[in-house]
């Protein structure tokens, strides 16, 4: 509970901090003040067991009801309170079509850790730490308490003035809010790390690509602050987004360099690209990330991709 924060961050925008037991150790939320005085919250952290006692006590600093909530993407440490703070405020969530789908398909009761796991062996995860990330993957789902059937969000609408915008890249259907120059990114841009961007089955099959093109569309927007899901308010977006678009072209780099003598899987390039001990559920963002890169080179004729003994491995040409 100490970890939890409320900061007014603007006038009309409070940013409530939530603890997390993840690799990243907090999360942010954020309540807009609409025209009518009511507010917005955008984004809800994860289902924890006291994840109602911490909205309610979050709540308490608001001055007047919340009149919907927004989930920006359906990662844990952002959908995963949807249900519960639906039922504290009675408000209605919002959520995209698209990232609907996939929040579904991977917390829905028909959700297959074993789908994930096929996927990751493919790709030459060891069947060691294969075991370990289906048992933290079971225990994640157990976090997530998404709402059924949304109200769908779409790019282009509008909520008191606040412009939707679709920037895919850490998700497929990652939406951001944008007004007067300020941007409530989620993770689309975060200040210090650099978003995850993976590559999942059944997902928009070049992340990466849709990731720069997001970056670009920033760039283009020039928002004069962005407050993320994640770490530091961003003062200089713009910026920022070009650091990560050289930082990507600098990783693309180096997935090359790392099959220059000769075929790998996925696995073997992101030990290259991540050195270093890595947990089960890093190992896997590190994989879904090294993938999305060697799947960018691929789809430009850079690489090619090549299957046998039930592993894909990459090659140059
Ligand atoms: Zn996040």
């Amino acid at each position: 509970m100490t970890a939890d924060h409320v900061t007014d961050v603007m006038d009309g925008i409070v940013r409530f901090t939530f603890a997390l037991p993840l690799g990243i150790d907090h999360v942010h939320c954020y309540a807009l003040r609409g025209q009518d005085g009511a507010w917005t919250v955008v984004d809800t952290g994860l289902g924890v067991d006291d994840a109602r006692e911490r909205w309610q006590l979050a709540l308490r600093r608001l001055d007047a009801p919340v009149e919907r909530i927004v989930v920006t993407h359906f990662h844990p440490d952002h959908v995963g309170a949807a249900a519960l703070l639906a039922a504290l405020t009675g408000a209605p969530v919002l959520q995209g079509a698209i990232d609907y789908v996939q929040c579904v398909r991977t917390w829905g009761p028909e959700r297959s850790s074993e789908r994930l796991l096929a996927y990751m062996r493919e790709h030459g995860l060891p069947d060691g730490e294969a075991d370990t990330l289906r048992s933290e993957n079971e225990a994640l789902a157990g976090l997530v308490h998404y709402v059924r059937d949304p109200t769908p969000l779409e790019p282009g609408d509008r909520l008191d003035g606040w412009e939707v915008i679709h920037l895919p890249g850490h998700a497929d259907g990652h939406l951001c809010l944008l007004r007067d120059g300020v941007l409530i990114a989620g993770d689309a841009l975060l200040a210090t790390i650099s978003p995850n961007v993976g590559l999942y089955p059944e997902a928009r099959p070049d992340p990466l690509a849709d990731y720069l093109e997001s970056l670009e569309r920033i760039v283009g927007l020039a928002p004069s602050v962005a407050f993320a899901g994640h770490g530091e308010t961003m003062t200089d977006p713009v910026a920022r987004a070009r650091e990560l678009i050289a930082h990507h072209h600098e990783r693309l780099e180096r997935t090359r360099e790392a099959l220059a003598d000769g075929p790998g899987t996925a696995y073997d390039v992101s030990l290259a690209l991540f050195p270093g001990p890595l947990g089960p559920v890093l190992r896997r963002f590190a994989l879904a990330e090294t993938r999305a890169h060697l799947e960018y080179l691929v789809f430009r004729d850079e690489l090619s991709r090549i299957a046998g003994d039930g592993l894909v491995r990459y090659r140059r040409p």
